[in-house]
Order: structure tokens, then sequence, then C-alpha cells
């Protein structure tokens, strides 16, 4: 007999991870009444890898969540203890924020502002089933009995679904270490049709930083200058900074890998779960880059207040008496303490084609799933999609949704490729992904995705007033440096001719900021010597620079994503033969012919159509209405 427990809710979230607690607080800032049941209060908000925010395609996920007044970047500034702004000398496009979190830091900065949200309710229990009625969800069930009642729930499981842990030939029932798997949830999902995978991932050992040799260690300190995470933040939000640091791995580390490879949960065929390719085990490395004779460990500490580092880039399923010895043929770490083991962690992943774009199941109304659950790897690929199902499962209350688009967000490319390619093996963002990446940036994640918001009412009061002054301030400027004359300013002329541009051709700085001649750097020096341009306005002059940078390319960007949109809708005859099409190469045409989309739009989705093969493909589905 199940216990029904007193109040109902609009939303329950399943999970406190990065997913679940983006899900439960959208949820609840569009004014839904949400209740987030994880298994333990304790880890909501968790790492449970890395403790680490950001890096390319990432750092662009966590700052589009913040667009739309999410916690992840906030939370990251109030534990920020290193800093660093990836690509920095390279174009804003590719720039991309990474900090090192305090791990506890940032948890207690989750868990308060989930437990200063008014209406989301918190609770400490395992979900074991799902309710259903008339094919839809109604509700779950909780392993003490206790059935809660809502229209629409989220699950955002992560690596718990018949999760696994490895090392070496050791397998333990578990979703993350000294955590029990949710398998009665697992079974029922296994039993609902849906197209289930197994996929892997793998942590390092922790080390004790006070055995280890930092004499021979390069050090790498964060940046001097920082800027804030979220569009809410300041750097003064961060706390101390503390420098990370260099190793490398040694011969006697790749011996140790090659004589002990069958002894690896990886190769002696334990793991069936596909792991990450770009984020791969030790073993994975030694075996896959056998040119390599080092490998570079990073050293990474775990918080202000405590004595454990993170060696990243030695993750790795070797039984413990191998892993001590790995461990200690690194440089610097010959004595050193593990506090904690390295494994490997297998779960159940549900094929994300599975899901509309709004992140609902298909085959299960009411029913959403976000995260690692969708064969996706990270913290910010999780948290986005937590902020998306929260989103569209309240909206979704009154027939509303939210798709977000490719040439919007990085977000939009996720899902889009998710739910239309699925994916075999962990999903992770890279700039690479999006056709629109030089309109896709970090600078302007705000100015893509707020106004969106506001307009879907998830964006709170303070954010929506700090966005109106900054968008006020940013005309202001741009009013000002289209007033200032290169040709009247000394610094402005000499920064002109060193760039071989003349200064008298330019009407204002505004031109000066798409001469790529020019650069960044030198633009603001000359900028803030001359007075042109006052320092503490550096981040509004990055925006306009980047928007004026990428003009041309945005212009022409829109016009594409217009035509593209504009035929969509054109139908393919289902009898169509692709293999007439000239112009387009062997793979798209064999594509084509295996796939067979019947609309354009559909065809857009294949892998590899590049804009311009779909302008071919266009032109002869047109011409063969013409004849
Ligand atoms: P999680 O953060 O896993 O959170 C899931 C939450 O759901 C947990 O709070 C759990 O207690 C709760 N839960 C599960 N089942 C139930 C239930 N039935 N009832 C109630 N609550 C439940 N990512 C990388 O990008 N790089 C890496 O190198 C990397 N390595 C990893 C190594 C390991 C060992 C692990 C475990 C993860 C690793 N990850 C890595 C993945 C990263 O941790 C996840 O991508 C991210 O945490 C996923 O977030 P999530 O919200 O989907 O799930």
């Amino acid at each position: 007999m199940s216990i029904p427990y007193s109040k109902t809710y609009d939303i329950i979230v399943v999970g406190g991870g990065h997913a679940g607690v983006e899900a439960a607080l959208a949820a609840a800032r569009l004014g839904a009444n949400v209740v987030l049941i994880s298994q333990n209060i304790e880890t909501v908000g968790q790492m449970s890898c890395n403790p680490s925010i950001g890096g390319i395609g990432k750092g662009h996920l966590a700052k589009e969540i913040d667009a739309f007044d999410g916690i992840m970047a906030r939370a990251a500034d109030s534990a920020c203890i290193h800093y660093k702004k990836l690509n920095a000398s390279k174009g804003p496009a590719v720039q991309a924020t990474r900090i090192q979190a305090d791990r506890q830091l940032y948890r207690s900065a989750i868990r308060q502002a989930v437990e200063s949200c008014p209406q989301l309710d918190l609770i400490q229990q395992d979900v074991v089933d799902l309710l259903m009625k008339d094919g839809r969800v109604c509700g779950v069930l909780t392993h003490l009995q206790l059935s809660v009642a809502a229209p629409k729930v989220i699950l955002t499981t992560g690596t718990f679904l018949g999760g696994k842990l490895f090392c070496g030939h050791q397998v333990i029932a578990g979703g993350r270490a000294a955590e029990a798997p949710s398998l009665p949830l697992a079974q029922k999902i296994r039993g609902t049709g849906l197209n289930i995978g197994r996929l892997k991932t793998g942590t390092p050992a922790r080390l004790d930083a006070r055995t280890l040799d930092y004499s021979v260690f390069e050090k790498q300190p964060g940046d001097g200058r920082r800027e804030a995470f979220s569009f809410m933040g300041s750097p003064a939000d961060h706390p101390q900074q503390v420098d990370c640091w260099i190793t490398q791995t040694t011969e006697e580390t790749f011996d140790l890998v090659h004589n002990n490879l069958e002894k690896a949960a990886m190769y002696s065929g334990l793991v069936e779960g596909i792991g990450p390719r770009y984020c791969p085990s030790f073993e994975d490395k030694v075996v896959r880059f056998s040119h390599k004779k080092t490998h570079q460990v990073f050293i990474e500490p775990e918080g202000l207040h405590s004595v454990e580092v993170y060696p990243n880039g030695i993750s790795t399923s070797m039984p413990a008496d191998v892993q001590l010895q790995l461990i200690h043929s690194i440089r610097g770490f010959e004595n050193a303490h593990l506090t904690r083991f390295a494994y490997a962690v297998e779960y159940d992943y549900v094929d994300p084609r599975e899901l509309y774009p709004t992140l609902e199941c298909q085959k299960i109304p009411g029913l959403y799933l976000a995260g690692q659950i969708n064969g996706t790897t990270g913290y910010e690929e999780a948290a986005a999609q937590g902020l998306l199902a929260g989103m569209n499962a309240v909206l979704s209350l009154d027939g509303r949704r939210y798709i977000p688009s490719r040439k919007d967000s990085y977000l939009g490319v996720m899902v889009h490729d998710l739910t239309t390619q699925g994916t075999i093996e962990p999903y992770r963002m890279f700039t690479s992904r999006a056709e629109y990446r030089l309109l896709l940036r970090e600078d302007n994640a705000d100015q893509r995705l707020t106004l969106q918001g506001i307009e879907l009412g998830i964006v709170g009061a303070q954010r929506q007033q700090a966005f109106a002054q900054k968008n006020a301030d940013i005309e202001t400027l741009k009013q000002h440096l289209l007033q200032q004359k290169p040709a009247l300013i000394p610094a402005l002329i000499k920064c002109c001719e060193q760039a071989g541009i003349k200064a008298l051709e330019q009407r204002s700085v505004l031109d000066l900021m798409n001469k790529s001649q020019i650069g960044y750097q030198s633009l603001w020096e000359a900028c803030v010597a001359s007075g042109a341009v006052q320092a503490h306005l550096r981040l509004l002059f990055d925006v306009i620079f980047a928007q004026e940078l990428y003009k041309g390319y945005s212009d022409r960007a829109e016009m594409e994503w217009q035509r593209i949109q504009s035929l969509a809708e054109l139908p393919i005859p289902q009898d169509y033969d692709f293999s007439e099409i000239s112009g387009l190469s062997r793979e798209i045409r064999e594509k084509l012919a295996r796939i067979k989309p019947l609309q354009l739009q559909q065809a857009a989705q294949i892998p590899g159509m590049t804009p311009a093969a779909l302008g071919i493909l266009q032109a002869a589905i047109r011409n063969s209405y013409a004849d």
C-alpha cells in the first residue's frame, strides 16, 4: 500500500544533480509548485568528477543558462578559486571561461539557492517507480512507498540508473563512489519500451597535497585580470585565488599501463558501455596515442580548506594495486598518498531520439528527461538540459513550449543534435558542433537569450533591470564611439599607422573594430590611453567590439538562416533519386539515399550536411518540380 503525500505539485524533479537543480529552479521561476526528490540532500549540487566549470563549449552553455537566470554561473562565481579565460589571444567567438571551483563552496551555493526558493520543496527519497494514468505519467513512488502526484515528472538521474562501478576486476553496484545505484527505477524505465543503452565514464584518484613534491611541478597561476562568470556577478564574488600545477607521466607509467592492460576493467571486457572519446581514460590515451612518450597531468586543488587535489588527465579503471604504482611513477607523485581511488562507472541512458526537442518523452506524455540520462556527459550539458526540461514542463501546463534554435544557442545545437541524431558515446559540447559559432559567443549569451527568457517569464526582476541597464549603457557607449574620429586622436593615428591603415579614412572607432590588422588589444589600449574610452567600460567595449567584428558574418548568417527556414517545408518526393545530383559529395548522396528525407528540413539535419550542400539539394528538388 502506498502512502499518498498530502501535497500535490505541478512538477516533480527526480535527482538533485546539475540537471535536476536547474530544472527545479527554472520551473519554480516560472511560477510552478515544484518538488525536488533526491536520494541524498547532502549531495545536491555535487560535482561527481572534476571541480571545475566551463571550458570551450561548456563555458558557453553555462553563460546561456545564466542568460535565462539559471544558477550555475552564479554558483561558479561564489566558488571560483582559479580563473582562466581560454583562448584569450584569439577571437571572441572561441574564447571561453573555465574556473576551478571549491567543491564545497559550489555545493553550498547550489543548496542555498534551492533552499531559498519559495516554491520549491526538497525531499530525500529514492524514487523507485513512475505512476501512470491513461498512458500519461502522474507522479512517482519512493522507496518508503510515498506516492507523490504531479502532472509532469522530470528524470535527471545521472549515472545512477543501473549504475555499476569498476576498479580492476572489482564490480560494485553504485551510482557514484559510496552512493547506491538506482535499480528499481532502471528496471521500470527498461520496461517502458524506451530504447536504452549503456555508457561509461571514469574519474581519477584523489591525492593528499601534503605528500606531493611541488618543486618539480610547473606552476599554472590563474589570470591576473578576472571577470565574473555570471552576467549578474563581479570578480569580487570570487573567494581567495590559488594556483594549479602541471606534471608529467614517465616511461615507467607507460610500462605499467602496458603490462597491466588486461587488469583494467575497460580492457578486460567487464565494461560494456562506450566511454567519452574526448575525455578518455589514461589506459585509453596510452594505447591510442602510443607515439607520445609522456602525458601532462594537471594538479587542481579541490578547495580552499581541503588537502585533496584532483590529478586531471589520469582517470583509470585499473585495480588498486596498479593505481598505487601508476601514481607513484609520475613526477612529483613518488610519495603521494591516495585519499580516494579511481574508478569507472557504467550506467543506462535513454536514446535521446525518444524525446521531442522539448525533452518530453514521445512515448510517455508528461515525462521529461534531462542530463546524463540522455547520453550526455558534463555538468554544463546536464544543467542546460535541466533548464530546458524545467521550462518546458511548466510551459506545457498551458499549452506552450520553448524549442531553442541552433542559430541562437549551444543549447539549441545540443538538443537538436541529441533528438535528431541520438548519440552512441557520451555527448559533450564543442564549438565545432555549431554551424553559427561566430554568433554563439560567451560575451553575447545574454544578448541572444535574455529577452527570450523575459518573454517566457523565466527571468527575475533583478536581472531584467540589470539587462535593460546594460543595453542602455551599450547604446550610450556605442554613440560615444561613433563620435570618436580616429584621425583626430594621436594614439589611434599611431595604431592605424602600425596596422597599415589610413586613419583619415575611418569614420569612427567603430570602423576600426572590424579591421583585423589592428586587433583587439592594441585598439583597446589606444582607446584607453587617449581617453576615448574609460577603462572601467571594458566589458561593454568588448561586447561592442565583438558585435562590430562579426557584423558582416552575422548579417550573412541571418540571411542564410532565414533561407533555410523558408525552405524547411519543401517536400521531397518519396522516390527521389539522390544519386543524380551533381555537386554533392558521395557521402552525402549515400546518406540521403539511405535516410530518404521527406522534407528539406529533415535533410538539413543529416550529419555532415553543409549549408552549401543544402542549397544544391534545394535547387535540385525545385528543378524536379519544374520538370
Ligand atoms: P548527476 O550529477 O549524476 O546527478 C544525479 C542525481 O540524481 C544525484 O543527486 C542522485 O542521487 C540522484 N538520483 C539518481 N537516481 C535517483 C532516484 N531514483 N531517486 C532520487 N534521486 C536519484 N563529466 C565530464 O564532463 N567529464 C568527466 O571526466 C566526467 N567524469 C565522471 C566520472 C564519474 C565517476 C562520474 C560519476 C561522472 C563523471 N562525469 C564527467 C559526469 C558528470 O558528473 C555528469 O555529467 C553530471 O554530473 C551529470 O549531471 P546530472 O544532473 O545528469 O546527474
